[in-house]
């Protein structure tokens, strides 16, 4: 069964996950922004053995270390979709922008695409493509415990923001109904920044797709 941890990096706190299959004790780090260290503390505490990186989208506090923490750990880095690569490319920018340790540019081992899956030891995670936030953007999701990771997609009580260069409002949208609240109500979902939430909860409550009570 799958299992993970949110590890907060970097100065945009961005929700960094652990995840891995409790029986076999591997496991993925998804969106390494920055702060290796504290992930790599998790790791030892839960006895993890990484196979992979998976990234939701380029940006900086989701991508910054991933070329760091592949070359250190020998790992595949796996995602987003191919959209973003200009975000890839511009990493070393992004990091100068807004001030963060120099990010390398790097190249995925593979691509995803919607309809792929990605395996973390026994557990087959499915991957949904979610444009809006940015062109390439993926979103993680175990159909088994009902988890997904949705990076900038959506929050608890928000959506992310589409006023970068790629970003598109009403293709965001489209992605949080028709992609993520089809997957089930009950499903849980661990968002780029701030605390997790149910998709339930988001129908129900948050203003940007349609809640009422916002
Ligand atoms: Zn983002
Ligand atoms: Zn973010």
């Amino acid at each position: 069964m799958l299992k993970y941890r949110i590890i907060p990096v970097t100065p945009f706190d961005q929700n960094c996950s652990l995840v891995w299959c409790d029986e076999t004790m591997r496991g993925a780090v998804v969106d390494p922004g920055g702060d290796l260290d504290r992930v790599y503390a998790v790791m030892k505490e839960e006895g993890v053995t990484l196979d992979k990186i998976l990234l939701t989208h380029a940006h900086i506090d989701h991508a910054g270390a991933a070329a760091d923490l592949a070359d250190e750990h020998s790992l595949p880095i796996v995602g987003p979709h191919k959209g973003d690569d200009y975000w890839i490319q511009g990493l070393p920018q992004q990091s100068k922008m807004f001030g963060f340790k120099e990010a390398r540019i790097f190249e995925p081992a593979q691509w995803l695409q919607d309809g792929e899956s990605v395996q973390v030891g026994n557990v087959t995670l499915s991957v949904l493509h979610c444009p809006g936030h940015t062109p390439g953007h993926v979103v993680f999701f175990d159909p088994v415990t009902k988890l997904a990771i949705v990076g900038d997609v959506l929050f608890n009580g928000s959506i992310g923001r589409t006023d970068f260069p790629g970003g598109d409002h009403a293709t965001l949208i489209r992605s949080i109904k028709e992609k993520l609240f089809t997957l089930g109500g009950d499903v849980e979902f661990i968002p780029g920044h701030g605390p997790m939430s149910t998709f339930d909860y988001e129908m129900k409550t948050n203003p940007f797709v349609g809640g009422q009570w916002g």
